[in-house]
């Protein structure tokens, strides 16, 4: 089912997908093999103006009523309603956090790690990340054995969270990184992100091969993510790009540098279905 006035490009490689009110981007196939994974959109919710709709975030000044209720919808919409939720303290650094035992019930309590990166092996256990331009990247290893979550944006990128995402994931599930599958959702295109020299250095330190994504003052973080990946040793075909840019497309998603500090965010999800 398409959504009203939202018209994906038939190339982008995630599905916008309904449920009742809420739409999600997804990873094609996912859900099918047992893995409930999905980025938020705004649409769905029940935040007004610079929140609108679908806001999932505590931390840019949205009522807490509205977002608790944003939250309740967005897990029964991918399908996970009463599983215990799991976040972090989100640093922009490349600390990844271990889920060995579940959180606390409920989305938002109990004490989030300080962390950019949530793995875990355990099924029935949600692990979330709040992104808007920051790069979304949702992991998980063959057969149900793993997953993680990465919040990406240029610090962490250039610290290496993804890197260390990746090496943790393998290690925790006994999986290698050529088995492992990627989905990088919507964040800033380069098209929309000038940077300074500064951020080009930073990036270049551990990634002195970036020449092309940090050339002529922009980021392209998607792509630089996307080689990361690779380099990992993760295969081209196993890693997906939505391709969509988050200041772009202001119906569908929110943006920092479009809206601001006090505006709404993605939540990037994703969890083992348990085994009956
Ligand atoms: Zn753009």
């Amino acid at each position: 089912m398409s959504g009203p006035g939202i018209h994906l490009p038939a190339a982008e490689a995630f599905e916008l997908t309904w449920r009742g009110e809420v739409a999600l981007l997804q990873p094609p196939g996912w859900q099918a093999s047992g893995v409930v994974a999905a980025v938020s959109t705004r649409i769905g919710g029940v935040s007004e103006g610079a929140y609108r709709a679908m806001n999932p975030s505590l931390s840019s000044g949205d009522d807490p009523a509205r977002v608790e209720e944003n939250r309740r919808r967005l897990v029964l919409a991918i399908g996970a309603s009463g599983w215990p939720v799991a976040t972090a303290h989100q640093v922009h650094g490349k600390a990844v956090h271990v889920v060995a035992t579940p959180p606390e019930l409920a989305w938002g309590q109990g004490i989030s790690p300080r962390a950019d990166a949530l793995v875990t092996a355990l099924p029935g256990v949600l692990l979330a990340l709040v992104v808007a331009d920051c790069v979304p990247i949702l992991l998980r290893a063959p057969a149900g054995r793993g997953v993680a979550v990465v919040h990406a944006g240029w610090r962490g990128s250039a610290a290496g969270v993804t890197e260390a995402a990746v090496r943790e994931l393998c290690r925790l599930t006994g999986a290698a990184a050529d088995d492992l599958e990627a989905a990088i959702g919507p964040a800033i295109g380069p098209g929309c992100y000038p940077v300074g020299p500064e951020v080009r250095q930073e990036i270049l330190l551990n990634h002195p091969w970036a020449l092309a994504e940090t050339a002529d003052g922009r980021l392209d973080l998607p792509t630089l993510q996307r080689k990361i990946l690779e380099r990992e040793g993760l295969k081209p075909k196993s890693v997906l790009t939505s391709g969509l840019c988050t200041r772009c497309w202001p119906d569908l998603l929110f943006s920092y540098r479009r809206d601001g500090r006090a505006s709404g965010r993605m939540a990037a999800i994703i969890g083992l279905e348990k085994q009956e």
